[in-house]
């Protein structure tokens, strides 16, 4: 068997047109505002893609870049200041913040109704009840790949290798609410490729390179590769063997081009999302 590609470019691309589409007749855009503390490059990156496609496909964007040395206060002012601003449908603090910082004083700060990065335990805590506000982007991503291929997922067994906050754990949630069997492995899994194997849905969100290789994988499961590392020579690399892995795998995502793309897709959904409730629009 050779895996067919889940293209989340191209499903991205049809996600984020579809919103344009929606909202080319609104007078007020919806609008997200970013806030990167320091000068992380892999952050900078991420950042600027965000805003890139909130200028692309019609919305309201604001970049907002504060000093590394910033003060936890200063940086709860600033959140404030956006709780209030109008203009401003959706925040997204751009992690991981410098150590002086508590992420989840932060994070708790975000209005919820804004919280489009879904991480406000308000947000988190909805989810685990089954009745989401805002779904973590690259999740929410994941899931809608998985759901593309069209397979069924009720009863059928998912392994997660990875289990962040941000990644990890609300996969396994949203998984669990597809009714998926569900194991989370992780850094402390003893034996990483048994669990992997009995998968019928793989998805990986470690960040190291190749871990799961062909031998691990089930034929015919479903592949969702959302780890990323930035090789010596600059090409990104996934925690898949992707030319391995391919050759047993029904579905597969590539990276660059897989999870990516979805997870910029989603954070706009979930902004749209987020203007339509505050305008009570449409
Ligand atoms: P993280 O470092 O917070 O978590 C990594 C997880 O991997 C941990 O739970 C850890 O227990 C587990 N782990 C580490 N070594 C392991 C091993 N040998 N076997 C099994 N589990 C192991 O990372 P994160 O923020 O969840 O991100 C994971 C990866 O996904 C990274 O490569 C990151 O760059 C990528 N990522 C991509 C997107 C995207 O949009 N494509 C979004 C978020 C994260």
């Amino acid at each position: 068997m050779v895996a067919k590609i889940l293209d989340g470019k191209k499903i991205a691309e049809g996600i984020k047109e579809k919103i344009a589409g929606e909202i080319s007749g609104w007078k007020k855009k919806p609008g997200l505002a970013t806030v990167l503390v320091g000068d992380n490059p892999a952050s900078k990156v991420y950042v600027s893609m965000k805003n890139v496609a909130c200028k692309k496909y019609g919305f309201y964007s604001r970049e907002i870049h504060l000093p590394e040395s910033i003060s936890q206060k200063q940086l709860l002012e600033k959140v404030a200041e956006l709780n209030k601003d109008d203009a401003i449908h959706g925040i997204l603090v751009q992690l991981p913040l410098p150590p002086q910082i508590d992420e989840n004083a932060i994070l708790s700060a975000i209005k919820p109704e804004k919280d489009v990065d879904g991480f406000h335990p308000e947000s988190l805590g909805k989810l685990i009840q089954g009745n989401p506000s805002f779904v973590p982007c690259t999740p929410r991503g994941v899931i809608h790949l998985i759901k593309s291929t069209g397979e069924k997922l009720e009863g059928k067994h998912a392994v997660i290798i990875g289990r962040s906050n941000i990644v990890g754990k609300p996969t396994a949630i949203l998984l669990l609410q597809e009714n998926c069997t569900v194991t989370v492995c992780h850094s402390r899994t003893t034996n990483l490729a048994e669990e992997v194997k009995k998968a019928d849905i793989i998805v990986a969100a470690v960040g190291k390179p190749k871990l799961v290789t062909k031998e691990m994988v089930k034929q015919g499961a479903v592949v969702i590769d959302v780890g990323t590392t930035k090789l010596a020579d600059g090409r990104l690399c996934g925690d898949v063997d992707f030319e391995g892995v391919k050759e047993k795998a029904s579905w597969i995502t590539p990276v660059p081009g897989g999870v990516g793309p979805m997870t910029i897709a989603m954070l706009l959904q979930n902004t749209f999302e987020a203007a339509k409730r505050i305008e009570k629009t449409g």
